[in-house]
Protein backbone atom coordinates (compact mmCIF):
# COMPACT_ATOMS: atom_id res chain seq x y z
CA UNK A 1 0.00 0.00 0.00
CA UNK A 2 1.16 3.47 -0.83
CA UNK A 3 1.07 6.33 1.35
CA UNK A 4 -2.17 8.44 1.01
CA UNK A 5 -2.54 12.06 1.22
CA UNK A 6 -5.72 12.74 2.73
CA UNK A 7 -7.17 16.82 2.99
CA UNK A 8 -8.01 17.10 6.48
CA UNK A 9 -12.19 17.98 7.40
CA UNK A 10 -11.33 20.59 9.73
CA UNK A 11 -7.87 22.99 8.56
CA UNK A 12 -8.02 21.33 5.19
CA UNK A 13 -4.19 20.77 4.94
CA UNK A 14 -3.39 17.73 3.30
CA UNK A 15 -1.59 15.13 5.31
CA UNK A 16 0.64 11.93 4.58
CA UNK A 17 -1.63 8.81 5.72
CA UNK A 18 1.20 6.39 5.88
CA UNK A 19 1.27 2.75 4.89
CA UNK A 20 2.50 2.08 8.78
CA UNK A 21 -0.26 4.45 9.57
CA UNK A 22 -3.00 2.29 7.37
CA UNK A 23 -1.75 -1.16 8.34
CA UNK A 24 -2.74 -0.02 11.65
CA UNK A 25 -5.97 1.42 11.01
CA UNK A 26 -6.39 -1.86 8.72
CA UNK A 27 -6.01 -4.43 11.41
CA UNK A 28 -8.27 -2.31 13.79
CA UNK A 29 -11.22 -2.03 11.19
CA UNK A 30 -11.08 1.68 11.34
CA UNK A 31 -12.10 4.15 8.88
CA UNK A 32 -8.82 6.40 7.53
CA UNK A 33 -8.78 9.38 9.84
CA UNK A 34 -10.22 12.17 8.18
CA UNK A 35 -8.19 15.13 10.51
CA UNK A 36 -4.35 15.43 10.67
CA UNK A 37 -2.81 14.69 13.40
CA UNK A 38 -2.91 17.90 14.99
CA UNK A 39 -6.52 18.06 14.39
CA UNK A 40 -7.04 14.99 15.96
CA UNK A 41 -4.46 16.00 19.18
CA UNK A 42 -6.72 18.65 19.85
CA UNK A 43 -9.77 16.56 19.31
CA UNK A 44 -8.23 14.30 21.80
CA UNK A 45 -7.67 16.89 24.57
CA UNK A 46 -11.22 18.36 23.87
CA UNK A 47 -12.57 15.05 24.29
CA UNK A 48 -10.61 14.61 27.88
CA UNK A 49 -13.07 17.12 29.43
CA UNK A 50 -10.55 18.32 31.13
CA UNK A 51 -9.43 21.87 30.32
CA UNK A 52 -6.11 22.43 31.06
CA UNK A 53 -5.90 25.27 33.86
CA UNK A 54 -2.50 27.43 35.00
CA UNK A 55 -2.68 28.68 38.44
CA UNK A 56 -1.74 32.19 38.49
CA UNK A 57 -1.26 34.56 41.02
CA UNK A 58 -2.71 38.01 40.00
CA UNK A 59 0.04 40.73 39.77
CA UNK A 60 -2.24 43.03 40.42
CA UNK A 61 -4.43 42.22 43.78
CA UNK A 62 -2.54 39.20 44.74
CA UNK A 63 -5.37 36.83 44.50
CA UNK A 64 -4.85 33.47 42.97
CA UNK A 65 -7.21 32.10 39.96
CA UNK A 66 -6.52 30.04 36.85
CA UNK A 67 -6.43 30.85 33.59
CA UNK A 68 -6.74 28.60 30.58
CA UNK A 69 -3.22 29.57 28.98
CA UNK A 70 0.10 29.21 29.99
CA UNK A 71 1.45 32.45 31.39
CA UNK A 72 4.24 34.01 30.32
CA UNK A 73 7.24 34.59 32.20
CA UNK A 74 8.34 38.25 32.70
CA UNK A 75 4.65 39.48 31.61
CA UNK A 76 2.36 40.65 33.60
CA UNK A 77 -0.77 38.05 34.63
CA UNK A 78 -3.88 39.17 35.95
CA UNK A 79 -7.19 37.24 37.53
CA UNK A 80 -9.99 37.64 35.47
CA UNK A 81 -11.42 40.20 37.51
CA UNK A 82 -8.16 42.43 36.71
CA UNK A 83 -8.25 41.15 33.73
CA UNK A 84 -11.89 42.24 32.51
CA UNK A 85 -11.46 45.06 34.62
CA UNK A 86 -8.58 46.66 32.11
CA UNK A 87 -10.33 45.51 29.39
CA UNK A 88 -13.20 47.31 30.38
CA UNK A 89 -10.94 50.44 30.73
CA UNK A 90 -8.69 49.88 27.45
CA UNK A 91 -12.05 49.76 25.62
CA UNK A 92 -13.30 53.57 26.74
CA UNK A 93 -9.88 55.45 25.96
ZN1 LIG B 1 -6.39 19.43 10.49
ZN1 LIG C 1 -6.50 40.63 40.30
Amino acid sequence: MPDLEITCVQCKRVFIFSEKEQEIFYRKNLHPPQHCPKCRSEKAVGEGNVPKKFEIICDHCGRRDQVPFKPKVGREVLCRECHSALMARTRFV
